[in-house]
């Protein structure tokens, strides 16, 4: 991301402080700071004023700041929101917005400036949930290498290994393929487990003649992938093919839906309406996905009765899943990007039903 498009959307941050007449902004959240300022370090505050911003930081990032970002870099030395509260009456700031998620704390910190707040809930996320050319393409990377790591490792997924092991060789793999780190804790769940939609992995093996669900994620460069597919170890019955179809339809039924202008939750209908010409309607127990970009759930979320419309340039999950507790789970999830008539699928991985 060059500095030129940090600079646009803090532009366009101050256009909605204006909207919602506030002089100021704080962002307090490491990813809405790392959005509109570039700035990676872990201990930061960014003030958006009409036309400049200011990142308060401590002096262990003092060159990072320098190098990361444009924005003017106030090194503090004690705690960031004494210095901000300190910092902020001098400015003559009628109305700042603050993160309403700010600790109570930090709240009777800040309003010992005498500035008066305004919870500005969203405005950052807001703007994050339409994606850039470039924030596409992070995007498309952390996808390309979270696939890469699956295929990689799906020869080491024999009966006898655990699902612990099979975790953590596909968390290295990714790291391998240049991820900074998983974007999530890798979800290896295997037979029954599976019926946990977020089951953390355990020493449990693998079995022949089981089901295996594996859900991960690389983070490159900031952004994160996310991908879930299901495969089963041998021969599978009946049943077993029968609810792979149905989920499967489903989730390409919700990818036929999506397209600029329709609703989040027309998606998660579709992926519903099919499942329920299953009977498989209650065992469809979450949303049926998600935002992504700097972090793996953002907004819109594609829930029932959403009404968010969708834009061009959103980078959304597709991932219906059903989950029944004598059985286990299936979800196959893909990341896609909302384009104007449709959508782009960012994950190469196939999908069709896969015996190893
Ligand atoms: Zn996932
Ligand atoms: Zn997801």
């Amino acid at each position: 991301v060059t500095q030129a498009e940090y600079s646009q959307r803090r532009a366009a941050a101050s256009a909605l402080l204006a909207e919602d007449r506030l002089d100021g902004l704080l962002v307090s959240s490491p990813a809405n700071i790392r959005y509109l300022s570039g700035f990676t370090g872990s201990n930061a505050l960014l003030v958006v004023l009409g036309d400049s911003a200011v990142l308060f930081t401590d002096p262990r990032y003092e060159l990072q700041a320098a190098q990361q970002s444009e924005c003017a870099v106030r090194i503090a030395r004690g705690a960031l929101l004494e210095a901000v509260a300190k910092w902020l009456p001098r400015r003559g700031l009628g109305r700042l917005g603050f993160d309403p998620r700010l600790p109570y704390a930090a709240f009777l910190a800040l309003k010992r400036s005498r500035v008066r707040l305004k919870p500005a809930e969203g405005l950052v996320e807001g703007l994050r949930m339409v994606k850039s050319p470039a924030e596409i393409e992070l995007i498309r990377r952390a996808i390309g290498i979270t696939s890469q790591a699956f295929e990689g490792c799906l020869r080491l997924a024999r009966p006898g290994v655990s699902e612990v092991d099979l975790a953590a060789e596909l968390d290295h793999r990714m790291r391998r393929l240049g991820a900074e780190r998983p974007a999530f804790e890798t979800i290896v769940a295997s037979g029954r487990r599976a019926a946990l939609p977020h089951a953390s992995p355990t020493a449990k093996a693998l079995a022949s003649n089981e089901l295996l669900l594996i859900d991960m994620g690389a983070l490159r460069d900031g952004y994160c992938g996310d991908m879930t597919r299901t495969v089963f170890l041998g021969r599978p019955g009946a049943r077993f093919r029968r609810h792979y179809a149905a989920v499967l339809e489903a989730q390409l039924a919700a990818i036929g839906a999506i397209r600029e202008g329709v609703t989040a939750g027309a998606v998660d209908r579709a992926a519903r309406r099919v499942l329920k010409s299953h009977r498989l309607e209650g065992a469809f127990v979450h949303a049926c996905g998600h935002g992504l970009g700097l972090e793996i759930h953002e907004t819109p979320r594609l829930g029932r009765g959403d009404r968010t419309r969708l834009r061009a340039g959103m980078a959304i999950t597709v991932e219906p899943g059903v989950y029944l507790q004598e059985f286990g789970g299936i979800r196959i999830e893909d990341t896609v990007a909302v384009t104007r008539d449709g959508c782009e699928i960012l994950t190469p991985t196939p999908k069709e039903l896969l015996t190893i």
